[in-house]
């Protein structure tokens, strides 16, 4: 099509907007065929596993940020991972939504202490916490153990604490926890995926 100066305001002023373009010889349909940017193209992934139930489906969770100095990481998107055993890539609504539980301003992410005879929480440091649960199952483990039973048989039983896990761990992690935890005669021992 030959487009002269008359013909180019003649079209422009009868207001025909897309199509304007298309009457000017430039055909839209080919950009319009064009494959959108993909949203994740520029994503760091990392594997993860859904905490929620003890399915524990596989997770790939999508990040950007964390390429440049002094820019923070920030997850934006998470998604079934097709190369997991259990989920081959499928997550159920609550997992889908994964995403806004890792945003939400009530997730707990550091330890608190109450204080016995008080109603207020304290945050304190994960080495105050962990020492402070060492000490604690320790001194429980030194008073409550026990060896044997009253027929003399060997036992090791320790039957004051308990111990329970996540259900976000590996096959692997599950079972060094399992053997960690019994080592100590700990019975009271569970999780949501029963290791
Ligand atoms: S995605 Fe759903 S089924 Fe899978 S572990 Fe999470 S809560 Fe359980």
């Amino acid at each position: 099509m030959k487009v002269t100066r008359r013909t180019f305001f003649k079209v422009c002023a009868g207001g025909l907007g897309g199509s304007t373009v298309a009457m000017l010889g430039f055909s839209p349909d080919k950009a319009l065929a064009e494959v959108r940017p993909f949203k994740l193209a520029r994503s760091s992934e990392t594997r993860n596993t859904c905490p929620y139930c003890s399915v524990s489906c596989g997770l790939i969770m999508h990040s950007l940020g964390d390429k440049a100095k002094n820019a923070e990481a920030s997850i934006f998107h998470i998604e079934g991972d097709p190369d997991h055993p259990v989920n081959r890539g499928t997550l159920c609504p609550k997992g889908a939504g994964l995403v806004d539980f890792i945003h939400s301003p009530n997730r707990l992410k550091y330890p608190e202490y109450r204080a016995p005879g008080t109603k207020e929480w304290r945050r304190i440091s994960w080495d105050e916490a962990f020492t402070r649960v060492a000490r604690l199952m320790k001194d429980d483990r030194d008073r409550n153990f026990i060896p044997k039973n009253d027929a003399g048989t060997t036992v090791n039983r320790w039957l004051t604490t308990g111990f329970l896990a996540a259900s976000a761990s590996s096959n692997e992690s599950g079972y060094i926890t399992h053997k960690a935890i019994r080592s100590t005669g700990i019975l009271a021992f569970d999780n949501q995926a029963r290791v």
